[in-house]
């Protein structure tokens, strides 16, 4: 299998007229394709890293160095096991890990999943440090990233925004040309329309949108063309 590798490069002048900017890497990983990504502050000398598939901990360790920057913080976009294998060597590593509360029995039992997932994985419990909520203004970057709750894919699914970047994550709840599932335990087809109607779809046009699987799209595509939610 060949993961798939995107680095996005976002520059602006800052106040002082210097050219400060944020490097957004993206890496799919096993063991089914999750993105994982990194959000990297050339400014700050920080990262934040974005979901943790298998193999996510060796690679964000790889990138934050090559940037000659420190992890400053995991968030995950929702518990389901593809998204936070590694999370537990992040916990381990001493870096604070974000999650949503109405996943916490996901993130403290990942296999209560494991009927979804392929037999042999082995699922670690993800501690997790600060329970995040939308309308939260996380500051660990020199820009802001707003929380915004989207569940329906399930319950704790949320989406990071960063204005300035014209950049959001939204997790599993939509991808280019179609949605995440909502049949799975916690699932909610009703909710997930509703959530991407009022969440997603009222972002500015041009935002980027960097789902947990497959490739960006923008806001504008899938409000015109997505054919299972239209804006
Ligand atoms: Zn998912």
């Amino acid at each position: 299998m060949c993961w798939k590798s995107v680095q996005f490069r976002i520059e602006y002048p800052a106040d002082c007229g210097t050219l400060v900017s944020m490097i957004i890497e993206s890496q799919e990983l096993p063991p089914i394709g999750t993105n994982a990504f990194a959000l990297i502050d050339t400014d700050l000398k920080a990262c934040v890293i974005i979901d943790a598939p298998t193999e996510a901990f060796e690679w964000a360790t790889r990138t934050a160095k090559k940037h000659d920057c420190a992890i400053v913080a995991l968030i995950l976009t929702h518990g389901h096991w593809d998204h936070m294998l590694d999370g537990y060597k992040f916990a381990n590593a001493g870096v604070p890990v974000y999650g949503h509360k109405a996943d916490a029995l996901m993130f403290a039992n990942p296999s209560v999943m494991a009927s979804y997932a392929m037999p042999e994985l082995e699922f670690q419990a993800v501690p997790i440090d600060h329970w995040i909520a939308g309308g939260d203004v996380l500051k660990l970057l020199t820009t802001e990233m707003e929380i915004r709750h989207v569940p329906g894919h399930c319950p704790g699914n949320v989406l990071i925004y960063l204005g300035r970047e014209s950049a959001a994550f939204p997790g599993d709840a939509i991808f280019r040309g179609s949605v995440g599932r909502y049949d799975l335990p916690g699932g909610d087809v009703a909710v997930l329309s509703q959530s991407i109607k009022s969440q997603i779809y009222t972002l500015p046009d041009a935002t980027t949108l960097y789902p947990g699987h497959g490739p960006t799209t923008t806001v504008a595509a899938e409000k015109s063309g997505n054919p299972f939610v239209r804006g």
